[in-house]
């Protein structure tokens, strides 16, 4: 545990590092507001929306509104300091592992994970499609339902009609 804390704190100085080289090299000004919306990222493993990050930082800042998360987020972007998950309609969401990784995104509570697979990542790409398109990135999204909601599951028993009661509850 000890070992984990100490990694996660070099962890921790390595992307303060980062995202304070990123902000100078691209004239993005350093404010307290900034550091904090990019602590909040590293500290998420949820891959957050601008929402998300607003109400978890209003306790510090209360007069910063969303739109200035929204565009503080979107320069982020912009300077490759965060990714933005590719999405399906739905409110953007941010992503601050700029290391190689798929998602696994749970249908229940729609927490998007990050994992890592080698036998992926080896997978060679068909001729015809390398033929029809510039191909920049590869990466490999699932769905389904995360540990958390799963054993939620548990205390509605094994009946299956009531799993459905478990599934439609939010847990954020
Ligand atoms: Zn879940
Ligand atoms: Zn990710």
């Amino acid at each position: 545990m000890q070992v984990k804390n100490y990694i996660e704190r070099k962890n921790l100085e390595k992307k303060l590092h980062l995202f304070k080289n990123t902000c100078h090299k691209n004239h993005l000004k350093i404010t307290p507001q900034r550091v904090t919306i990019y602590k909040k990222l590293i500290s998420s493993q949820e891959h957050p929306s601008a929402t998300d990050i607003h109400r978890k930082i209003k306790n510090i800042f209360p007069d910063i509104s969303l739109n200035t998360i929204n565009t503080n987020l979107l320069a982020f972007n912009k300077i490759g300091l965060i990714n933005v998950v590719e999405g399906s309609g739905d409110a953007k969401r941010f992503d601050v592992n700029l290391d190689p990784h798929h998602h696994f995104r749970c249908l229940d509570c729609n927490k998007i994970i990050d994992f890592y697979n080698k036998d992926f990542e080896n997978i060679k790409i068909a001729e015809e499609l390398i033929e029809e398109f510039t191909i920049t990135d590869k990466k490999l999204h699932l769905e389904g339902i995360c540990d958390r909601c799963k054993s939620g599951y548990a205390w509605f028993g094994e009946d299956v009609d009531n799993v459905n009661y478990g599934r439609s509850k939010k847990r954020r």
